[in-house]
């Protein structure tokens, strides 16, 4: 196993003052400059995509398959994406000039922020540390990545791969845990862009505002998956299945519970998802190389409380498959439950692990509430027929994003852009929305003194003018 690695204190300050050297010498602006940076990426994913894969294995027992969809083949297609656009993306808007201002003429150009910081969590510890990082490069900037301490051997192979691909005038890779965030949140950066949990998200935003410095927050939350109405209850059924436990269910857009709308959504379900488990991972999965492992015992033992909370107490949840846990190895079996207590501790904090919790409810308006009455969830899924229902769904649940009759996709998609709302998060990325994430877009606006049109304008406001 990988030892967690830390950059040594004392080197974090210089490393930022370094970036900063750079950032004011503007060598990052150019395009060509951008381009190269982007190139370099690209040649460390296809040169080392086996070595980053090992280390994800480590980490969470992702198989390369997995790792290579929902990570390495993400930060990739980013990279490919923001090449195919970075130049028009660069281009300066021209927008309208009213009457009253003419002659002139106005834009809107994006321009670097300077330094930024990108703290990446655990659970896809390297797409989304690198992800953020093809925009921020795409913008101009110079970037310190700092990689989640709880994914190790991740963690170090983005040390040592982007220092041996990308240029360190330009990037840099500060290892470590909270004691090297609390280091670098003492430094001075133009932007902040954290993924990770509310807890540390709230640490990050009180550091910042100290010192004015913007944020982007990527959090979690509980998204719901409301299901009713359905036709095919197989693909149906294997969409939520992918949905929650890929990467066993650490995943920020998983399905973290299933409204099921009448008592034939939820006879469906509960016969069908442990079905789909037993298609997709055999029927142990603990012998599956698809089957993801859990990042620490801490999890494992956080997930199994939960699960021995939700099946006792006054509402105890009927256990409809799964429930095994071996903590030690970091495994816990696909779970799934009924009759859960919306009151119980496992319907109050994401679940974050691989149980999905099936909740029946009489009508989709009771469906509707349910979630309305709750947080803003990160993602927010609907299966359904009912073009009435989709419709709904979209005008009355405020969430960071939309899946209709599939999980997860949503946040694929370079043209969609990604993140939460309210205590989901703040600010989005992916394609074009990580460019303007890491860009100033800044309005300028030229009005020739040839001939001084303003003449109205100026004091004193009285008529006739007194001025020549
Ligand atoms: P984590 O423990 O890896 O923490 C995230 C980062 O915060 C790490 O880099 C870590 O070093 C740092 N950190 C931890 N403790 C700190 C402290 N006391 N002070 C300063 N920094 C500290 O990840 P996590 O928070 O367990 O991540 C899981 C959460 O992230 C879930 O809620 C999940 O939904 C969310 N998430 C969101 C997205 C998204 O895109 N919106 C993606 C993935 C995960």
């Amino acid at each position: 196993m990988t030892e967690m690695r830390a950059t040594p204190r004392e080197k974090i300050a210089p490393i930022v003052a370094s970036l900063r050297d750079t950032a004011r010498s503007r060598a990052t602006h150019s395009r060509r400059f951008r381009v190269e940076g982007l190139k370099a990426l690209r040649r460390m994913l296809d040169e080392q995509s086996h070595r980053i894969a090992l280390a994800l294995r480590e980490d969470l027992g992702k198989s390369e398959t997995e790792a290579l969809a929902t990570e390495i083949g993400v930060v990739k297609s980013e990279v490919d994406h923001t090449l195919l656009h970075l130049t028009d993306w660069m281009e300066p808007t021209p927008v309208k000039v009213p009457l009253a201002f003419q002659p002139a003429s106005a834009q809107v150009a994006p321009r670097p922020l300077g330094t930024v910081l990108i703290i990446a969590p655990w659970n896809y510890p390297f797409q989304l540390a690198i992800n953020p990082l093809v925009g921020a490069i795409a913008a101009g900037n110079t970037v310190v990545v700092k990689p989640s301490e709880k994914a190790p051997a991740t963690s170090k192979v983005i040390a040592e791969l982007v220092e041996e691909y990308v240029d360190p005038r330009a990037v840099r890779v500060v290892e470590g845990g909270a004691e090297a965030v609390t280091e670098l949140l003492e430094q001075r950066f133009d932007h902040i862009f954290y993924t990770g949990g509310e807890r540390v998200g709230r640490i990050v935003y009180e550091a910042a505002a100290k010192q004015l410095t913007p944020v982007t927050l990527e959090l979690g939350g509980k998204s719901p998956c409301v299901v009713s109405d359905g036709r095919n209850w197989q693909t149906i059924a294997r969409r939520i299945v992918f949905g929650k436990f890929t990467n066993a269910g650490q995943t920020c857009v998983a399905p973290d519970y299933v409204l099921a709308v009448g008592a034939r959504s939820e006879r469906e379900l509960e016969k069908r998802v442990p079905e789909v488990i037993s298609e997709f991972y055999g029927t142990n999965p603990e012998a599956s190389k698809d089957y993801a492992r859990l990042v620490d015992v801490a999890q494992a033992e956080r997930l199994e409380a939960l699960l021995q909370g939700a099946l006792s107490g006054p509402n105890p949840a009927r256990l409809v498959s799964g429930g095994r846990v071996d903590a030690a190895s970091r495994y816990m079996e696909p779970t799934v439950l009924a009759d859960v207590d919306p009151d119980s501790e496992l319907m109050q904090e994401e679940i974050f692990g691989p149980i999905l919790p099936i909740i029946r409810v009489d009508t989709f308006d009771e469906a509707i509430a349910f979630i309305t009455e709750r947080p803003h969830p990160l993602a927010a899924y609907l299966f359904t027929d009912r073009h009435r229902y989709h419709k709904a769904f979209q005008e009355q649940v405020t969430a960071g994003g939309l899946g209709f009759d599939v999980a997860l996709l949503h946040a694929g998609l370079h043209t969609l852009p990604f993140g939460g709302v309210g205590p989901s998060g703040m600010g989005s990325y992916h394609g074009e929305a990580s460019f303007r994430t890491f860009s100033q877009m800044r309005p300028s606006l030229t009005k020739s003194d040839q001939v001084d049109t303003l003449r109205m304008a100026y004091p004193p406001y009285t008529w006739p003018k007194r001025q020549a």
